[in-house]
């Protein structure tokens, strides 16, 4: 069988990679084993342009939003899906140096930053001190919908392989590659936390980390807005609360722990005034890289083979623009954004035999 791109992995980068490849008229073939818990079916989904202590812009996003924005409507006309729910973020401010910092970049950032909500109206829900600021050009992307009706699509298409991947399978020369009876011009792992282990990339500074969340059902608490006070609280499936998440670096598991569920529900406790139930709890590990920034692009030695990879907390605003870069890239050779190319670590893959 013969194909234009093998793409190994089809969680949110698999997805649109592959989605983009199409697009532009190219015949692609996703290999995928159906993990459970892969950090794209349990993230919450949410894009938040500002972030952090500091009150600041995330890395490109000026450049990100509107480029997901605009794929995530196209693909969900496409599917007939609504993946996109344009849910505000209400910031309950931690201290007042927190709420000074937002208040000032409120006016810099006035098309994301607004200090116009009426506190009044979140007392009986929450326990706060110190006021609520408001988030917006913010949105919840239903990943799992989107990976799951992809799939479905790729797979009437015949287009879909599900098994794990066989590294002892797949033949590379410099103009093309092979995997069992499958021949294409390039291959293109999208395997998230799986490339720590891949052969070819393993080198480069991956930075995982594993989160945890509680799925919960609060049914008084309104499900326009993510509620963001240390803790998350974004509207989920099924009328329940994703409530999250940890960031551990160094973990020997990636089980569910007492621990976690203890913390959150203490935070919880304090912070909510609302009745709820607990009905799930999930881990899983972000493909997250020491500088920040995807690893996309291919490798120096082996140019039929490449990397689609690194979106760490960031998947949902992320992956749409380089996915669409690296596709171009594949098809019309024009160049990847020079800080996510993996040309930056050309020395440390050129090591590699
Ligand atoms: C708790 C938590 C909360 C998060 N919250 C957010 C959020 O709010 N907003 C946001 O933007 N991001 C969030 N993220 C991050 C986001 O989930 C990731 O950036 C994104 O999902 C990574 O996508 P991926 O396609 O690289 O990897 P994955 O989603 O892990 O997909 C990789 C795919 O490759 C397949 N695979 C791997 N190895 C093989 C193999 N050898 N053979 C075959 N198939 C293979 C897996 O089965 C999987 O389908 C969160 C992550 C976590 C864990």
């Amino acid at each position: 069988m013969q194909t234009d791109y093998i793409i190994v992995g089809q969680g949110i980068c698999g997805t649109l990679l592959s989605w983009c490849l199409m697009k532009e008229g190219k015949q692609v073939v996703v290999i995928d084993e159906a993990q459970p818990f892969t950090a794209g079916k349990v993230a919450s989904g949410l894009i938040n342009p500002v972030t952090g202590m500091r009150v600041v812009k995330s890395w490109m996003i000026d450049e990100l939003l509107p480029e997901a924005i605009a794929m995530y409507d196209e693909i969900s006309r496409q599917l007939d899906i609504r993946i996109i729910n344009p849910y505000g973020i209400l910031e309950f401010y931690p201290d007042t140096k927190y709420r000074d910092t937002f208040t000032e970049r409120a006016t810099q950032y006035t098309d994301y930053l607004h200090t116009d909500v009426n506190t009044a109206d979140w007392e009986s829900k929450f326990n706060f001190h110190y006021g609520i600021g408001r988030i917006s050009s913010t949105a919840v992307i239903n990943i799992r919908l989107l990976q799951d009706t992809w799939r479905r699509s790729l797979n009437n298409a015949g287009q879909l392989i599900e098994e794990p991947f066989d590294l002892s399978a797949l033949k590379v020369t410099p103009a093309k590659v092979t995997y069992k009876d499958i021949t294409a011009q390039k291959i293109v792992f999208c395997d998230g936390v799986g490339g720590i282990n891949n052969p070819y990339f393993s080198i480069l500074p991956f930075s995982i980390n594993k989160g945890e969340v509680l799925l919960a059902s609060i049914p008084d608490l309104p499900r326009d807005f993510v509620y963001k006070h240390g803790l998350k609280i974004a509207p989920w499936e099924d009328d329940l609360f994703w409530i999250g998440s940890s960031f551990e670096w160094t973990f020997d598991n990636t089980d569910t722990s007492t621990a976690f569920r203890e913390k959150t529900e203490w935070q919880l406790r304090n912070w909510l005034k609302l009745p709820y139930t607990i009905e799930d709890q999930w881990a899983s590990v972000r493909p997250a890289t020491v500088d920040h920034k995807p690893f996309v692009g291919f490798h120096p030695l082996y140019p039929s083979v490449g990397i689609f990879n690194g979106m760490g907390a960031k998947g949902c605003s992320q992956t749409p623009f380089f996915a669409r870069s690296l596709a171009q890239n594949m098809v019309n050779g024009t160049p990847v954004h020079k800080e996510a190319d993996i040309a930056r670590y050309t020395k440390v893959l050129s090591k590699q035999t």
